[in-house]
Order: structure tokens, then sequence, then C-alpha cells
């Protein structure tokens, strides 16, 4: 089997979801192809302002709801004209939407579990839209809820998935998925939500934000999947961003381990859960485009270098450096060092960058001043903290001096670190 996974951006109108069709009907084959779909667009977040709990109410809550409804029912009718069996599937999962809502406790201590059972709507209407209108092309295609295959613990927004029970769960279905609805005639296409999970007592989770990736990889791994697709807006793994870099390379082959590290310094185009899982099973993983559906793209495999091999840019945007002292003016020892970093977990906060010289520790983090704020609030009675925002968190792995000094250029260094193939330099945002 192979899978497929599209990103809200991928049908975010009818032409788009015309043109994710058309990509997936030049795939079939005899064995069914698993699709994994998000939220139309930014349906996401407009979720998100409707969580009940997540502090001062939204006022405009029922304007909110009606472009949900609008944008949904606009992009099915412009697909399929006047199909009311497609309206009234749309309908009454937001009506289903609209009873969850009601029935959800305000209190800000149910929030995130709140959170999933809100969110979770912008796939589940996507899905329904797109399995629905594939099947009006005359694709067979299986709709299959995510909530019943990807099992996971109840830590809600992060679900962490039960690979066990996901992988039951996935064996139980493989007949189903290759017999089809009416098990009269095969099924060509499983369709599915990403992002979302469900737990053992049938609440729903969902896996962090843009975890859809990261759905598609669980659903490869526990399928055996022969290989899984990524499709995007860019034409595969570029070497930097296009936004900050007009010359980019696209990079054919990467290595797991390399797309693994690459993630982690914050490289957008995958989510950093997704690798693990298919490297386990030395699945293929292509990054491909829907603009331009017949050139290569990317594929992240067993490979031992990248090719072609350039250097790799990765920039973290409004980052902040933390420096801490010890105010007994003790040495930044390993005692001082677990007091700070049991705060760092307590709080969430993840550290990007960390150096330590005999007097002080500093950290360079994503600056959410709520966090940072609590963070320095607790390290106050024991560390003096200074810090610098507006900072951006430059990696370059592959570098050269001359392509560090085009970087600096003039720019102030606040922190740099090198290690055989990584730079890394923290300085002030342009
Ligand atoms: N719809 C979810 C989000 O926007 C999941 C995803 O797109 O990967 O975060
Ligand atoms: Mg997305």
């Amino acid at each position: 089997m192979r899978v497929f996974k599209f990103g809200g951006a991928s049908v975010n109108s009818a032409e788009a979801v015309r043109n994710m069709a058309h990509i997936v009907q030049m795939h079939l084959t005899e064995e069914p192809l698993v699709v994994v779909v998000s939220a139309m667009g930014k349906t996401t977040n407009l979720l998100e302002k409707l969580v009940p709990g997540g502090g001062p109410a939204t006022e405009n809550r029922q304007e909110l709801r009606q472009q949900l409804e609008d944008y949904h029912l606009g992009i099915a009718n412009t697909l399929i004209p006047n199909d009311e069996k497609l309206v009234g599937k749309v309908r009454s999962l937001l009506c289903r939407l609209d009873e969850t809502i009601a029935a959800l406790q305000p209190q800000a201590e149910h929030y995130n579990y709140n959170y999933d059972q809100v969110v979770s709507y912008g796939e589940l209407v996507s899905t329904t839209i797109i399995a629905h209108y594939l099947n009006h092309l005359g694709t067979r295609t299986l709709w299959a809820d995510a909530r019943q295959l990807i099992r996971t613990d109840r830590h809600y927004r992060e679900g962490r998935v039960d690979w066990q029970a996901t992988q039951e769960a996935l064996e139980r279905q493989k007949a189903a998925f290759r017999q089809g609805a009416d098990s009269r005639s095969s099924c060509q296409v499983v369709l599915t939500q990403g992002f979302i999970g469900g737990t053992d007592d049938g609440n729903t989770t969902t896996l962090g934000r843009e975890g859809s990736d990261y759905s598609a990889a669980i659903l490869a791994y526990c399928l055996r999947a022969e290989s899984i697709t990524i499709w995007k807006d860019v034409p595969g793994f570029l070497n930097a961003d296009p936004k900050y870099f007009p010359d980019t390379v696209k990079i054919n082959q990467i290595p797991y381990d390399e797309a693994i590290e690459l993630a982690y310094y914050g490289a957008s185009v995958i989510h950093p859960k997704t690798v693990k899982p298919i490297q386990n099973r030395g699945i293929p993983l292509y990054i491909r485009s829907f603009i331009t559906p017949e050139s290569d793209g990317s594929v992240i495999g067993n490979y031992h270098t990248i090719s072609p091999e350039t250097p790799l840019y990765i920039i973290r945007n409004n980052q902040m450096l933390l420096s801490i002292y010890p105010r007994d003016y003790s040495f930044i020892a390993e005692d001082n060092l677990q007091v700070i970093f049991g705060l760092l977990n307590e709080l969430g906060i993840r550290v990007n960058l960390m150096q330590n010289s005999a007097l002080s520790f500093s950290i360079c983090v994503d600056n959410n001043p709520q966090l940072v704020e609590r963070l320095i609030d607790r390290l106050k009675s024991m560390f003096l903290v200074r810090y610098n925002e507006h900072l951006q968190l430059i990696t370059i792995r592959y570098y050269t001096q001359a392509v560090i000094d085009r970087i600096v250029s003039g720019r102030s260094i606040l922190l740099e670190q090198r290690s055989r193939l990584t730079e890394q330099l923290v300085v002030p945002a342009r």
C-alpha cells in the first residue's frame, strides 16, 4: 500500500480539491491508496476560536460559525452543484459540531479536551466533502474514521500514539480497505483525516498542530506501506526558505537522520515526528509539489549523504536569549542546571540552543511571552535573568566560512556554536 498526504493548502478551494483529486486518480493501482487529508485552508485556526474555555469568549462566534459553513458549502457546491446529499452531510456534521460545543464545560481546566473535540471537525468536514466528490467522479472511495484507527492516550492536544492498539485497529480494517464500503467492488482509495486520533474510551484527540504528516507516517508504519508521499506547495525539500533566500536549491535525496536533524532545527517542510516511524521500517518518504505534480520532488530514505551536497539554512524567527546567573555567585554547575532544566521541563519550554560558562547559562527559546514570564518568575529567587528579544536563530548545516561570512555580514552575533557539520548563530532579527 502507499500513503498520500494532502495538507490544508492543497484543498483550500474547489479548484484545489479538483487538482488534488486529479493527482489521486493519476496514481491508482490495484491496491487501495491511503489518502490522508487536513482541514481545508485555515479552518483549524478558525475552529480554535470556537473552543470553549480558552480565555475571553470570542464575541463573533456566530459570524465565525457562519463563515465555516459558507466556506465549506461554497466548496461543496462548486465541486458538485445542487447535490443535496452532500449539502446534507456537511450541514449535519456542522450541527453535530454545534451540539458538541454546547455540551462542553467552559472552564479553562477543560480547554485541552475541548480543543480536540472541536478542532477535529475541520478534518471531518474536509474528508467528508472530498470522499463524496471522489465517489462522484467514479473513484471508489472509502471514508475511514481516523479516530478509530489512530489510537492515542488521553493527552489532549498532543495525543501520544498507542502503537500496539493502532496496529491492531489497522490490521482489523485492512480487509475492509480492500473490499470497499459495499463489498461488491474493491475500493480504490481509503480517505482518512490527518491530525486526529481517538482514545480507547471513544474521545477525540489531536496530535499537535500540523500533525497530519505524522498521521500519514503512523499509518504508513502500521500498514507497512511501500512509500509515503507528502504533497506540498513547494517543489520538494529546499536548502532554504525561499522567503529569505532568493536562490534555493532542491535537495533530491535526504538521509532519514538528516531529515530528523533538519526538522529539529526548525525546517518546516515536514512535521518533526514524521520521520522516525518510517525510518524504523525503511519506508521512503517523497515530498512532491501539488502545483507541478509531474516533477520529481525529493525523497527521504536510506542514503548516506544529502544530494546534491550544498549548505542548508534554517531560520527560526521570534527568538529570545535568556542569560541566567546564580545570585549567590556560585558557578553554573550540575545543581543549578538541574533546577533550570526542571523548570523548563515543567513549563514545557523547548530549548533551541544552549551554552554555559563558569558564571552563566544561556538559552535561546521561542519568544512565548506568557511562558517566558512564568519561567523568569520562577527563576528569580535563585538567579538573575537577563534577556534579549527580537532575535533570529540561524542554523547552517554543511557550512563553509564564506557562507557564514555572507550570512553574518555586519550583524552582531549574540551567541555562536559550531560543530563539525553545523553552525548556529543567534543574531538580531532584520
Ligand atoms: N489541520 C491541522 C493544522 O492546521 C493539521 C495539519 O494541517 O497538519 O494544524
Ligand atoms: Mg496544515
